[in-house]
């Protein structure tokens, strides 16, 4: 998808802080960080959530989840804890529709979610 940021990102087009790479990931510091260590993973192709890279791709979305770990080991967040996250649609408040794992921590993280605000 030549319009999604998260693509362009994966194929070099737009510069990012990448911290690891393998050949079907990419993780980089996210731009506006909401903790000391915040990494996005990506996978360098398209899917639009979690759920449906795994559908087609179990071993893309295993890989996921293991650079998330390899991240928190490199960023020396393995053993004080981390946090991961993966937004979908509206209500997450999922800004960019290309599939993302966060990597948060480096310091003690808030309650997993706000309160809701009904
Ligand atoms: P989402 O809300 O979709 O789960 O997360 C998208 C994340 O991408 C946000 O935390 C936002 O700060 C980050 N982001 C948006 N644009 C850019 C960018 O151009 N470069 C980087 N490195 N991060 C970005
Ligand atoms: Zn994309």
């Amino acid at each position: 998808m030549s319009d999604c940021l998260f693509c362009r990102i994966g194929a070099g087009e737009i510069p990012a802080e990448v911290v690891l790479e393998t050949e079907t990931t990419l993780a980089f510091r996210d731009i506006t960080p909401h903790a000391r260590v915040h990494v996005l993973v990506i996978p360098r192709e398209h899917h639009d959530s979690l759920a449906g890279l795994a559908e087609v791709d179990a071993q893309g979305a295993a890989d996921l989840a293991v650079v998330a770990g390899q991240v928190a080991q490199q960023e020396g967040i393995a053993e004080s804890g981390y946090r991961v996250i993966s937004n979908v649609g509206p209500d997450s408040g999922q800004e960019v529709p290309h599939v993302h794992l966060h990597v948060l921590g480096g310091e003690r993280l808030g309650p997993l979610v706000q309160p809701a605000q009904r």
